[in-house]
């Protein structure tokens, strides 16, 4: 009886992985649709001027060992006046 349990446990594992291989060989996009997991889509918020935009339109600046990122290359320079950087 036990036997048996473990065999099913057995065909359920090999159901399952084959399952989960198929399912990646056939739509690798399916499982990451929805999160975009890409840097290059990810939103950010310009602590300047508090506007949201890609990071890949974005300008960086590292003030202070800390890397922020601007909507602009104006809001930079603003942001980096009001904290006494220039
Ligand atoms: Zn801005």
């Amino acid at each position: 009886m036990i036997r048996l349990l473990i065999y099913g446990f057995l065909i359920y594992l090999v159901v399952r992985i084959v399952k989960s291989l198929g399912r990646s060989l056939t739509g690798p996009d399916e499982d990451v649709g929805d999160v975009p997991r890409s840097e290059n889509t990810e939103l950010i918020r310009d602590p300047q001027c508090g506007t949201y935009f890609l990071r890949q339109q974005g300008v960086q600046a590292r003030i202070g060992g800390q890397r922020l990122h601007f909507c602009s290359e104006r809001c930079r320079d603003e942001y980096l006046r009001d904290h006494g950087m220039r």
